[in-house]
């Protein structure tokens, strides 16, 4: 069920106060629209009546596709010690509340960074799985090794049979687009379910760069 609240918000720039709906769970089979809002920036952002200062509302979203057995919990958090916690947290919940048990084949992802929630869903809408995606992102940002740490990787699209992935570059401040054959993104997938990586969750799951780069290493899950 898609859950909000109505918050008052004082504008940290010119301190008006106003108020704003914040979601607090997205089931997408509720609503279709509102996973489009989420999408495109519409959902718990805050943007002050008075002088347009935008912000990201710091609320934990539970994102659930039914259809896709997905099941995204983002809480907002850029501290790596705080987000441990946090997914700690959340992983002894789900285990002792029983919800675990009724989440079979479900890919359970834990997000602390907005627009990787947002990536998470296009990469699921795609039909892909974000397990070879971070791999693939991987290899993107390899291709030139020593700017790799300035540049962020994010998939765009799949467009026909190709995948599109955005790289922004927070030095030079660029953003780069680069397409990879959805035949590479098959091969891959291949391999790691090969390897012993499973296509669906056991627990909550982190899949990020550090993911990847540890399954590159030779780790499963
Ligand atoms: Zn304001």
């Amino acid at each position: 069920m898609s859950i909000n609240s109505k918050q008052q918000v004082k504008c940290p720039k010119c301190g008006n106060i106003s108020d704003i709906t914040v979601w607090h769970s997205i089931t997408v089979g509720d609503s279709r629209d509102l996973k489009e809002d989420l999408l495109h920036g519409r959902v718990n952002i805050f943007r002050c009546p008075e002088c347009d200062q935008t912000g990201l509302m710091p609320t934990p979203i539970l994102y659930h596709d039914e259809r896709e057995r997905l099941m995204l919990s983002f809480s907002p958090c850029a501290d790596p010690i705080e987000a441990s916690r946090q997914y700690d947290k959340i992983r002894k919940s789900s285990k002792e509340s029983g919800e675990l048990e009724r989440l079979k084949e479900y890919n359970l992802r834990f997000i602390t960074d907005f627009n990787a929630l947002l990536e998470k869903i296009l990469i699921f809408d795609a039909g892909l799985n974000d397990k070879a995606v971070e791999v693939i992102k991987l290899m993107i940002l390899s291709q030139e090794i020593d700017k790799s740490e300035q540049r962020i990787c994010r998939f765009g699209k799949k467009d026909g049979g190709a995948l599109e992935f955005m790289v922004h570059d927070t030095i030079e401040n660029q953003i780069y687009t680069s397409s990879v054959p959805v035949e590479s993104y098959d091969t891959i997938w291949k391999s790691l379910l090969e390897s012993g990586v499973k296509p669906y969750s056991f627990d909550w799951e982190t899949v990020d760069g550090a993911y990847a780069t540890r399954l590159l290493n030779g780790f499963n899950n």
